[in-house]
């Protein structure tokens, strides 16, 4: 079983975009999927139809005492394959409620490892912020896939979720390999060709090679509840999806350079 995370501070960047993309690719490929939605917000459980004001049960009780075994909190999708663990608004106040109590940040680790046989791939969504269900996220992954808007303030921005990251793969002892994913990259804007220029003279070895570009058939895709590439297998989302998804799968074959430590 792999497990990947999705992750970056900011919002609107394609994170679950790209976790959606990646886990119907996955999923049409035969593959079993599990999709997790850490995000309180909700946004990868709206997708496929669930209001996260009425998940009674999901990541949420996870954390809670007794834990149920988490094959519980899976729901399927109607795509053959793709399953979600859904997110709950409950989500929000884990941080108050955990966030000084120790052995809090392994827990999403320890549910997804009684998943072993049932999953080859878990994809993890993460919300916009650093508490515990990040560090939850980076603690159960191998690889972290950070999407970052082609334009100049996303720059900063992940700048500081690279320190972060390095700040929580020490305190949690791993070594976190990670790709920085190009997103709504627009080839008639310079803002987005100029970011992508810096973006491959600071991170070359980190930073996938190609870019995801902007199509406005994801949010079409969105409003249906699909992953793009089930509905448009041809769009140019979904074959710029393909190929990062090439590219992860192998990485997971090659283990290589980019780590966080
Ligand atoms: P995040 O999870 O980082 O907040 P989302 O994946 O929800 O970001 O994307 C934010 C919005 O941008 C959504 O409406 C989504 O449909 C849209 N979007 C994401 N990626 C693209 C893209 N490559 N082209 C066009 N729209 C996109
Ligand atoms: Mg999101």
């Amino acid at each position: 079983m792999t497990i990947w995370t999705v992750a970056n501070q900011k919002g609107g960047v394609g994170k679950t975009t790209t976790a959606v993309s990646l886990a119907g690719l996955l999923a049409a490929q035969g593959r079993s999927t599990l999709l997790v939605d850490l995000d309180p917000q909700g946004s990868l459980s709206t997708y496929f139809g669930h209001d996260p004001e009425r998940v009674t049960c999901g990541v949420y009780n996870l954390f809670r005492i007794p834990a149920r075994p988490a094959v519980e909190m899976i729901l399927p999708t109607r795509f053959t394959n793709l399953h979600l663990m859904p997110a709950s608004t409950a989500l929000a106040t884990l941080d108050r409620q955990l966030g000084a109590q120790d052995g809090m940040g392994l827990v999403l680790a320890r549910a997804l490892s009684q998943l072993t046989d049932r999953y080859a791939h878990v994809i993890i969504d993460c919300p916009p912020v650093l508490g515990v269900l990040m560090v939850n996220a980076l603690a159960a992954c191998e690889h972290l896939i950070i999407p970052v808007q082609a334009e100049f303030l996303a720059l900063k921005g992940l700048e500081r979720m690279l320190s972060t990251i390095t700040m929580i793969a020490r305190s949690l002892r791993k070594t976190l390999p990670y790709t920085i994913v190009p997103t709504l990259f627009d080839r008639r804007t310079r803002a987005s060709s100029e970011s992508l220029a810096v973006m491959q003279a600071r991170y070359h070895g980190t930073l996938w090679d190609g870019v995801i570009p902007i199509d406005t058939q994801f949010r079409e895709a969105s409003r249906s509840g699909a992953p793009l590439p089930s509905v448009q297998p041809k769009a140019r989302g979904t074959l710029a999806y393909a190929e990062l998804l090439t590219e992860l799968l192998a990485i997971g074959e090659y283990p290589q350079v980019a780590v966080a430590q």
